[in-house]
């Protein structure tokens, strides 16, 4: 009896002290916390005490073949899975080439794609790799060119300026490399980024959309999610290892690193980290902006992109054609809509603006309390209050131009070829970025792309319309005089507008081929009724772009002390705002409640998508997956804890836009997911992240692994990234 009393205690003395060890471990390796870090940033951070298994320095360190090699911004973000360069990267971020590529007869898109040898890979024109070299703080020389007296406009053009003669040595100095300068913190800290960017992208593996976008517009930004939201696509270069563009000698690109891959993926707890290429945040902007995108700016556009999703739905009927040149419009706006709607409702959820102006009376208190700071911070917040104010009431005039261009295909064909004109004329660095040497081809290659892949006719003519009752509707003294013009120059609307594009070659690929050299003189002789309209609106953009430049040069030098005075406030010191450059981020895969009484754990599985597929758009998972997934044939890829296959995963990293395609990496740096979302909750996250709700969303490797293998028979790719 004693023995056995004593056996049982030691038992639950041990199982105790495991239990406080576990507690303490988890304790000691850090929850996800806010931060894109940059790359300068991360000796600031010791990883290893959050959970990194390998030595810090192989995850950045510019003397060793370091993770962030392997790490390519395509559009979003994706990563060298092989020495072969192999890519892998969301279904969503190669939506557009998948398109491009598809026809009715060969639709790629909803059957998916699978190249069995190289040979059959396709091209993906327009889509480029681009690796990140090495960085440097040009600050100092920036912002040396602002001098006193300056207008704002003159400000904001100087260092326009400055940075194009910035850009323009480096790549002198670094042949075959491109360079761009990052505004870190605007009108405080700048960065140059040198690149190199592999011109021949190909698709390689693409599931089918049922599998890729499984759930679609439902599911999109949802968990539990069931999403197989990953592509293959690999990067070539000339045979002497230059990038170059498409070429059928070319071969593939060898990349320095590449990411193993972690065939056991991740548990609950572990650690992960992510590099991407994060595209915006506002975390520094002040309380009257997020007024400005709350109740102006994000609800007109989310109504707008509503409105054009419907019209595209509505078209998209006419037959599988029509339906390819929506197909990746409608998913772009579906996916801003529904991110504008989850971060207005995270908003709300949060008070956040309440909870923000209440910091900022505590911050200008801060500041009236003392009379050297008031002097120089004391008009920081009103000067912003004012601006961001005037911007909102200026924003109905200005939501009709900036659409115009936006989204109407063939006004945006007419203005690109006018303002190439007018901007062709000037020195190379004075003109707009689009039409300098460096960057021209690809504007051209743009528009062609766009006319080819997302042009419809009735479309073009019926946004146009929308948009131009919108103009008729401004107030007087907002009113577009060119625009109200052309609706007096007929009877009606209707009338008017079907007038004007059916004098237009707009969509002419041939027309407009031969205009790309013409002086602004000739291009205003051309008898092209959009040409023509573009013509009379010409001076209204140009009014609209040095307005933006003057208030940009404002917005730069207060928001410049709004950092510094927080940071000062705070006690803290913050990284920088997302912006499109190289970040890490870290977290670990967690769960979270959304509301009261609701739990959502870290793991879906291929149970769920059984219990998702209708067979009816967006859950038509095909036969085939259906039947290895009752079957139960999941070979080597289960997840032990759940005794199946994991499809999708949580974990509480601080991501946005661009991350779509990240690398999840594990401890030891091997690849366990491809991230590609966020959590309802987690849309908030552009303007702060929260360790309760910020989620981000990933695909699990093995799933991924498992239907490659198994549904779509690519044993040839697994054996490339060294999995048999
Ligand atoms: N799904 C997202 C995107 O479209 C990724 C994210 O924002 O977290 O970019």
């Amino acid at each position: 009896m004693r023995r056995k009393s004593r056996t049982i205690n030691s038992r639950a003395i041990l199982s105790a002290l495991v239990l406080i060890s576990t507690i303490l471990v988890l304790a000691a390796m850090v929850a996800g916390d806010e931060g894109m870090w940059p790359l300068s940033e991360l000796p600031r951070l010791n990883l290893r005490e959050k959970g990194l298994r390998m030595d810090q320095s192989l995850v950045y360190d510019p003397s060793k073949p370091s993770l962030l090699y392997a790490v390519v911004e395509v559009g979003a973000t994706g990563s060298f899975i092989s020495p072969e360069g192999l890519i892998i990267t969301n279904h969503h971020v190669a939506f557009g080439s998948v398109v491009a590529a598809s026809t009715p007869e060969k639709d790629y898109l909803k059957n998916g794609f699978l190249a069995r040898t190289r040979a059959e890979e396709i091209p993906a024109p327009g889509r480029t790799a681009r690796i990140t070299e090495s960085f440097q703080d040009v600050s100092a020389r920036v912002l040396s060119v602002i001098k006193k007296n300056m207008s704002y406009a003159d400000r904001t053009r100087a260092i326009e300026q400055q940075i194009k003669k910035i850009v323009a040595e480096a790549e002198k100095a670094n042949p075959g490399k491109r360079a761009e300068v990052a505004e870190m913190f605007p009108g405080k800290t700048y960065w140059l980024f040198l690149y190199t960017v592999l011109k021949d992208i190909r698709l390689v593996y693409v599931p089918p959309l049922a599998i890729g976008n499984f759930g679609g517009e439902d599911d999109n930004w949802i968990w539990p999610r069931h999403t197989g939201d990953f592509t293959l696509m690999r990067a070539y270069v000339a045979p002497d290892g230059k990038p170059a563009e498409y070429n059928e000698q070319n071969v593939p690109y060898k990349p320095r690193t590449y990411l193993k891959i972690n065939p056991d993926g991740a548990r609950e707890g572990d650690f992960v980290f992510l590099l991407g290429y994060p595209g915006r945040t506002y975390r520094h902007l002040p309380a009257s902006y997020i007024a400005y995108e709350q109740n102006v700016r994000m609800p007109a556009v989310a109504d707008w992109y509503e409105w054009q999703i419907n019209l595209m739905e509505e078209m998209s009927q006419a037959g599988r054609e029509v339906a390819l040149k929506h197909d990746s419009r409608i998913k772009g706006l579906a996916n801003t809509m529904k991110n504008y709607r989850g971060k207005l409702a995270g908003l709300r959820r949060l008070n956040y603006l309440a909870q923000k102006r209440q910091e900022e009376a505590a911050l200008q208190e801060f500041i009236q309390s003392d009379p050297k700071r008031r002097a120089v911070y004391g008009q920081v917040l009103p000067g912003l209050e004012k601006i961001y104010g005037d911007m909102g009431l200026e924003y109905p005039r200005v939501f009709v131009l900036e659409n115009l261009r936006r989204s109407v295909i063939l006004f945006q064909n007419a203005m690109t070829i006018l303002e190439a004109a007018v901007e062709r004329q000037k020195p190379d660095l004075e003109r707009n970025a689009a039409y300098m040497d460096r960057n021209f081809n690809q504007t051209r290659q743009r528009l062609a792309l766009g006319l080819h892949t997302n042009f419809y006719l009735p479309t073009d003519i019926a946004v146009f319309k929308e948009l131009l009752k919108k103009a008729l509707a401004l107030p007087e003294g907002q009113k577009i005089e060119a625009l109200s013009r052309l609706a007096a120059s007929g009877s009606n609307l209707d009338e008017v507008v079907n007038n004007l594009f059916k004098s237009t070659r707009m969509s002419d690929s041939g027309f407009i081929n031969g205009l790309w050299d013409k002086k602004p003189e000739e291009i205003r002789q051309v008898d092209d009724s959009l040409l023509r309209l573009a013509n009379d609106l010409y001076p209204e953009y140009k009014k609209m772009e040095e307005n933006n430049r003057a208030r940009k040069g404002q917005l730069d030098e207060l928001q410049a002390r709004l950092v510094d005075i927080r940071q000062e406030f705070l006690g803290k010191q913050f990284i920088p705002d997302a912006n499109g450059t190289l970040r890490l981020t870290f977290g670990r895969v967690e769960g979270y409640e959304p509301k009261d009484a609701v739990y959502y754990r870290p793991f879906t599985t291929v149970q769920g998508i059984l219990e998702k597929t209708t067979g009816r758009e967006p859950y038509d998972t095909p036969p085939a997956l259906l039947q290895l997934i009752s079957q139960k044939n999941f070979g080597r890829f289960v997840n032990p804890d759940l005794d199946t296959i994991p499809v999708c995963l949580l974990y509480s990293t601080d991501t946005t836009g661009g991350n779509s395609g990240s690398p999840i990496i594990d401890g030891d740096g091997r690849l366990v997911g491809v991230n590609f979302d966020r959590a309802w909750e987690a849309t908030i996250n552009d303007f702060t992240w929260s360790q309760r709700f910020s989620r981000s969303i990933g695909v699990d490797i093995r799933y991924v692994l498992w239907v490659m293998k198994e549904f779509a028979g690519a044993g040839h790719l697994l054996e490339e990234i060294g999995l048999k």
